[in-house]
């Protein structure tokens, strides 16, 4: 790009990669850092790198943790015979918000779509099976945006769970189609979870 000095583009282009972040927002982040005093920046740089280093992914649900085995799923005072399968780490805090859903997740990290040539093996749909066929799961919830993606992916995988006699539900629609979880809000989202559907 033309105009600016070397590191100062290089910085724009790496915001400019985030999701969200317009061109000219990435501008205006990249003026902002190098107006910062260089303490603040160091702190910020080592935000990003500690962050990226000390989390994982959990064992047992693929949640973001920063143990083996994340805080939901060490939890003994949670529900482990149901599952509520989510697309990605975000919604899991979505649900959390409400302080009222008592199982446990799986996170998928990402849905089933032909068109950007993601199959099942994919995401993370044989660490859920695997999960189940160790027994004692009663309900798993698909919980999965109401998308295109998310609606195939949830028929998917309630079809591989229903002769292993396990009740798969899904969030009723309060969130309207297209909607994400992320952005419902409490109520709407609450509403899903309590109106759930069976399969
Ligand atoms: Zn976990």
């Amino acid at each position: 790009m033309a105009g600016f000095v070397a590191p100062l583009d290089r910085l724009i282009q790496e915001f400019d990669k985030l999701p969200g972040i317009a061109r000219k927002n990435a501008q205006r982040l990249a003026f902002h850092i190098i107006n910062m005093d260089e303490k603040q920046v160091e702190n910020f740089a080592n935000a990003i790198i500690q962050a990226k280093k000390n989390i994982r992914i959990c064992s047992v649900c693929q949640n973001i943790s920063d143990n083996e085995i994340c805080s939901i799923c060490s939890d003994k005072t949670r529900d482990e015979s149901i599952i509520c399968v989510v697309e990605e780490a975000k919604d899991v805090f979505a649900f959390e918000k409400l302080n009222e859903y008592k199982g446990t997740y799986h996170v998928l990290h990402g849905l089933i779509s032909p068109m950007d040539r993601k199959g099942p093996d994919d995401i993370k749909i044989k660490e859920l099976l695997a999960r189940i066929a160790k027994g004692n799961i009663k309900e798993v919830i698909m919980a999965t945006n109401p998308t295109v993606e998310g609606e195939a992916t949830a028929m998917y995988i309630s079809k591989l769970l229903k002769p292993m006699g396990i009740t798969v539900s899904r969030l009723a629609y309060g969130i309207p189609v297209g909607g994400d979880l992320e952005y419902a809000d409490e109520v709407t989202l609450l509403r899903a979870l309590e109106g759930r559907n069976k399969f």
